[in-house]
C-alpha cells in the first residue's frame, strides 16, 4: 500500500470508495486496526511531536481530512487531490456495515450526544447494531475501556474525543478492547447527533468549510491560525527539498 508523505504524516491517497473498502475488508479478516483522519492542524502540530507522527503512522488508514491537505500536497507536488473527511467516510462506511449486520461503539463527547446519534444512525441504516456509548468526558480510561468490553464483541469503535486526544486513546488501548476496527473521528457524533451543523454545499465546494466553522465556533480562530503557518512550512519545505523542516 503506496503511503505519500506530508511533512513527515503519512497519507493514504485514495477515494473515499477505496478507504470504506479497506476498512471493510479489515473487518472481514478480523485485522485490528485504526483510522485517523488528520487535516492541517494535526500536520503542523505533530512536527513537534514524535510520539505524535508515530501514532498517525501507525494507522492502517490515514485519510486526508481538509483542504488544506490537498493545499501542502499541490506546494510540494504530492499526488493526493481527493479531500476524504472522517465524517463522510465513516457514513459510508456504516452503509456497509449495515449491509453485513456489523456492531458499532460510540465513544465520545458530550453526555448523551453519542446515544442521539446512535439512534439518528440505526434509523439511518437499518441493519447497523449498536453495541453501546459512552460519553468523551471520563477520567478514568480503564473504566471506559472495560464498559466497553463488557458491551460483548464489537466490530467497530467511533472514538471521537478530538485530536490527539482520540489517537493517544486509541493506540493505548486498542489491544485490550475486544473491537476490530477504530476510527478517531473529532467532531462527527455532534454532526451524527444534530448538536453540530456540517457546513452548506457551497462551503465545502469552494474549500471553505474552515470558514464555516469559524463563524460557528469563533473559539477555533487561534488552532485555525495554523492554517496559514502550515503553508508556509510546505513551501519551506518545497524550497529547501527537505521532508520536513
Ligand atoms: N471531546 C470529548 N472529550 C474531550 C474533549 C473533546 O469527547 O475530552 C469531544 C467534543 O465534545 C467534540 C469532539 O471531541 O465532540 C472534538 O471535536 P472537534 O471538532 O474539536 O474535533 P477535531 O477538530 O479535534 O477533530
Amino acid at each position: 500500500m503506496s503511503k505519500v508523505s506530508i511533512m513527515g504524516v503519512n497519507f493514504d491517497a485514495i477515494s473515499k470508495a477505496e478507504a470504506v473498502e479497506r476498512a471493510m475488508q479489515l473487518l472481514r479478516e478480523q485485522r485490528k486496526g485504526y483510522v485517523v483522519t488528520p487535516n492541517s492542524e494535526i500536520v503542523y502540530m505533530a512536527k513537534d511531536d514524535p510520539e505524535l507522527i508515530g501514532l498517525l503512522n501507525g494507522a492502517s488508514l490515514a485519510l486526508p481530512d481538509g483542504v488544506g491537505i490537498l493545499h501542502a500536497a499541490k506546494i510540494l507536488g504530492k499526488p493526493i487531490y481527493e479531500k476524504v473527511a472522517g465524517v463522510e467516510f465513516a457514513v459510508d462506511l456504516l452503509a456497509e456495515m449495515a449491509k453485513e449486520n456489523r456492531s458499532l461503539y460510540l465513544l465520545g463527547a458530550k453526555p448523551g450526544v453519542a446515544r442521539k446519534a446512535a439512534e439518528n444512525l440505526v434509523k439511518r441504516f437499518p441493519g447497523l447494531k449498536i453495541s453501546g456509548c459512552h460519553d468523551g468526558y471520563f477520567t478514568e480510561e480503564q473504566d471506559v475501556v472495560d464498559t466497553i468490553n463488557a458491551s460483548g464483541h464489537t466490530d467497530v469503535v467511533f472514538v471521537c474525543l478530538g485530536a490527539p486526544k482520540q489517537e493517544r486513546f486509541i493506540h493505548q488501548h486498542m489491544q485490550e478492547i475486544n473491537a476490530t476496527l477504530f476510527c478517531g473521528l473529532g467532531g462527527s457524533l455532534d454532526i451524527y447527533a444534530g448538536t453540530a451543523q456540517r457546513a452548506p454545499k457551497f462551503y465545502v465546494d469552494h474549500g471553505l468549510e474552515w470558514l464555516y466553522r469559524l463563524k460557528q465556533e469563533p473559539w477555533r480562530a487561534k488552532r485555525m491560525s495554523k492554517l496559514p503557518l502550515f503553508l508556509l512550512r510546505a513551501m519551506k519545505c518545497k524550497v529547501t527539498g527537505k521532508e520536513t523542516p
